[in-house]
């Protein structure tokens, strides 16, 4: 039988793999450490049952965008949630990219912009960070100001490199934007500036967030994104009818009652991160000072494939990124509990010895 063939852009991808082993200590996926807030969880069955569930959902899911506007002191109209910021970004990218259209990265950074821009017929133009990974204002403007991208993509902490994106690249940016800026804040808590405060009606900027790494829910697959008015109507037209479904809607509602809860742990992991890289430091790794709840590493003197695969041996799964363009000899931490970080980093002791 032949072979039906799919559009020639997936036909060129192999799609996005984040291989799950089970190993006793999980540091690959930037999830938080730990479990949501207890009540909440409790909670759940009630919220369950509370649904009307021959009854399609709210399709605005208005009551949801009214207590994340509140969250962060914009108006309703100003929010569109999906699920999780992946979906928010193929939102997007339908609404903006698509056939015809460029949109722009910085790389390295989170693939799925690339990926997701691809799938959705656009054409992506790549600029490039330094060697040491932090990026010029002056690449910004060239890539920009030679391409005219539709949607531009900032990631700010970056992800894979847990850098933070200094104001005045994103300045840079909108100074000569002819398209929609997206900056993405996956990892915005635990950076010490957001975006979200440029969010207005009259500039071009759109700032998401998500529920899977800060707020311990990346099972429930919630992500939002703020931009003006005028942005947001254009992602509900592009977004599917009852995309987020009623237990969704309310679960989501009644996780903003812990944000406080939330913080306190950022204000753990953050610490963490500081004892991770600091300890890396001594053991003679470079380290890229992080931003955000991962730590991107290079080991200078042994190679990076046997230092994954030995932490894999003693128990410990860390991203892979030395295959990855310009991450030549690079692996990826993910901040975890006290516990799970001190088995990683006796677990490097062992695999730089050996
Ligand atoms: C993890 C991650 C996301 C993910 O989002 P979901 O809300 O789980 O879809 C988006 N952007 C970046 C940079 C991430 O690292």
């Amino acid at each position: 039988m032949t072979r039906f063939n799919p559009r020639e852009q997936i036909r060129e991808m192999s799609g996005y793999h984040s291989p799950q082993v089970d190993v006793p200590v999980r540091l690959n996926t930037n999830e938080s450490p730990f479990a949501p807030p207890t009540d909440w969880v409790q909670s759940i069955g009630a919220i369950a049952q509370s649904i009307d569930w021959n009854r399609y959902p709210d399709r605005a899911a208005a009551e949801l965008c009214e207590a994340i506007a509140r969250r962060h002191g914009v108006n309703p109209n100003q929010v569109f949630v999906a699920n999780g910021s992946n979906e928010v970004i193929q939102t997007i990218l339908l609404a903006y990219g698509g056939a015809g259209r460029t949109v722009a990265t910085f790389e390295p950074t989170y693939q799925m912009y690339a990926q997701i821009a691809r799938v959705t017929g656009a054409e992506v133009v790549e600029g490039e960070r330094r060697a040491d990974l932090t990026l010029d204002p002056m690449e910004i403007e060239r890539l920009v100001v030679r391409h005219s991208p539709a949607v531009t993509f900032l990631c700010n902490p970056n992800n894979p490199t847990g850098l933070v994106e200094p104001r005045e690249n994103l300045e840079a940016l909108l100074e000569v934007a002819s398209g929609i800026v997206v900056v993405d804040e996956a990892y915005a808590e635990f950076a010490d500036w957001s975006a979200m405060e440029l969010v207005s009606e009259d500039k071009p900027i759109a700032v998401t967030r998500t529920f899977s790494k800060t707020l311990s829910m990346a099972a429930l697959r919630v992500g939002y994104v703020v931009g003006p008015t005028w942005f947001i109507n254009d992602l509900r037209i592009a977004s599917l009818p009852y995309h987020l479904d009623a237990f969704k809607q309310a679960a989501t509602i009644a996780a903003l009652q812990y944000t406080a809860e939330m913080e306190q742990r950022v204000a753990i992991i953050k610490s963490e991160r500081g004892r991770i890289e600091s300890t890396m430091r001594d053991l003679g790794v470079h380290v890229w000072p992080s931003g955000s709840n991962f730590v991107l590493f290079r080991t200078t003197d042994a190679d990076a494939k046997n230092v994954w695969a030995s932490l894999l041996r003693q128990g410990v799964l860390v991203r892979d990124c030395s295959s990855w363009p310009r991450l030549e000899g690079c692996l990826r931490v993910t901040v975890g509990t006290e516990a799970e970080n001190s088995a990683f980093l006796a677990a490097l002791a062992v695999a730089l010895a050996e």
